[in-house]
């Protein structure tokens, strides 16, 4: 079940205007929306996971340049 991205309830399908729909805040997303935002999610998980990676590679590198 997705959540809205305003206020993190559950959104519900509306079968009639095919939407998913907040019922807390009133806020409606298409389903293209909801694949979009989860698609920019992943990627910002991945930039962080090679910053991350990024700042370890650096650590190891200014350790092993202070023997
Ligand atoms: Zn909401």
């Amino acid at each position: 079940m997705p959540f809205c991205r305003e206020c993190g309830s559950k959104l519900f399908y509306d079968r009639n205007s095919k939407e998913y729909v907040c019922r807390s805040c009133g806020l409606t997303y298409t389903f293209q929306d909801l694949v979009v935002e989860s698609e920019k999610m992943f990627e910002n998980k991945l930039k962080k996971d090679e910053k991350k990676k990024a700042r370890e590679e650096y650590l190891d590198w200014w350790l092993s340049k202070k023997k």
